[in-house]
C-alpha cells in the first residue's frame, strides 16, 4: 500500500491536527520505524527515551492518533500478545467512524459506578433529589474529546443543559476553545484560552469548563500559579441574578517555561520557602 505523504515530525500541519504534545511523540516513534514496527513496550521505552519520564498513558496517546492516522496491527509471529505497529496513512478531517461510536454500555455502566451515582457538578443523586443523570463527554466530541472512560462523567440533566448553553454562548469562540481544551495540562489550558481570547473577558464557568481540573470548581489557584509566572489578568466581578460571576481578561503573558508550568511553580515556591527559612535563621547558610 503507498502511503500518501504523512505528516513530517516537527511539521506545523501535524502540531494542527495533535495538539498534545506527548501524543506527537508517539507519532514521531511511529513515523521512524514505519519499516520496523515496534510492539507497545518497544513504542513506550522509546517514547520514555525522548520525553524523560515514565508513560504510562502511550497505549491510550496511540488511540488518540487513530482520530487522524491509519495505525495497523500487526502479529508478531510466535509473541501473540505483543502486536505490532504500523502507521499506514492519514486523513486530514477526523475519522467520523470513531468519533460517531455511542458509548457502550458498559462504560455507561462504569460511569455511574466511577461517579456514585452522583451529578458530578452538583452532587444530586436520582434517590434523594429525583433528578435524571446523564453520561457526559467532559470534552464535547466536536471539541476533539472520545468515548474513552476518562472524557466521561455524570452530570443531571439540569447542570447538563446549563453546560450545554454556555457551550452555545461561545459558539463563536469554538475554535480556541478546541485549541486549549486539548491542551495536555490545566495551566496549559487555561493559559492558552485566556491567550486566545484575545484579551476578551472570560468567565469562570468557561473557565472551569475548559480546565478539566482535579481540584474542582477552583481555576483561581492556576491563575494565581500564572501571575507567579509574569502574567497578568485582570479581574472584574459582576452581580448576575443570585451570583457574583468573575471575569478575567488577560492583557500580558510569559512564554511557557521549558521545564513546564507546574514545575517552574513549584521552583519558585521552593526558592521563596528557602528564602524566608534563611532569613528566618538569620543566616547565610539557608538549605534544608
Ligand atoms: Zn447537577
Amino acid at each position: 500500500m503507498e502511503i500518501p505523504a504523512l505528516p513530517l515530525p516537527g511539521s506545523d500541519e501535524l502540531h494542527q491536527l495533535v495538539t498534545n504534545a506527548e501524543t506527537r511523540v508517539v507519532y514521531e516513534v511511529l513515523y521512524e520505524t514505519r519499516d520496523e514496527p515496534l510492539d507497545m513496550i518497544e513504542i513506550r521505552d522509546r517514547v520514555t527515551l525522548r520525553t524523560g519520564s515514565a508513560n504510562e498513558h502511550t497505549g491510550r496517546r496511540l488511540r488518540d492518533l487513530r482520530t487522524h492516522f491509519d495505525v495497523e496491527v500487526v502479529p508478531t509471529p510466535g509473541v501473540r500478545t505483543r502486536p505490532r505497529y504500523v502507521l499506514q496513512g492519514w486523513h486530514p478531517e477526523a475519522d467520523n467512524r470513531t468519533r460517531r461510536i455511542t458509548v457502550t454500555g458498559s462504560l455507561r455502566a462504569r460511569t455511574f459506578h466511577n461517579y456514585g451515582n452522583r451529578c458530578a457538578q452538583c452532587g444530586r443523586t436520582p434517590k434523594d433529589d429525583g433528578i435524571r443523570l446523564e453520561v457526559d463527554h467532559k470534552i464535547p466530541l466536536e471539541l476533539g474529546g472520545d468515548n474513552e472512560l476518562e472524557n466521561l462523567q455524570l452530570l443531571c440533566n439540569q447542570c447538563n443543559n446549563e453546560k450545554q448553553a454556555l457551550f452555545g454562548d461561545h459558539a463563536g469562540d469554538a475554535a480556541a476553545i478546541k485549541a486549549a481544551i486539548n491542551q495536555e495540562n490545566v495551566h496549559l489550558r487555561i493559559g492558552e484560552l485566556l491567550k486566545a481570547m484575545a484579551g476578551k473577558e472570560v468567565s469562570i464557568d468557561l473557565l472551569n469548563l475548559v480546565a478539566q481540573d482535579e481540584n474542582r470548581g477552583d481555576p483561581t489557584r492556576r491563575l494565581r500559579d500564572l501571575r507567579a509566572l509574569g502574567w497578568t489578568i485582570d479581574v472584574s466581578r459582576r452581580k448576575e441574578g443570585k451570583r457574583t460571576m468573575s471575569y478575567y481578561t488577560l492583557t500580558g503573558w510569559q512564554p511557557w517555561p521549558a521545564e513546564g508550568p507546574r514545575a517552574a511553580v513549584n521552583a519558585l515556591e521552593a526558592e521563596r520557602k528557602r528564602r524566608k527559612k534563611t532569613k528566618d535563621q538569620g543566616s547565610g547558610e539557608g538549605g534544608l
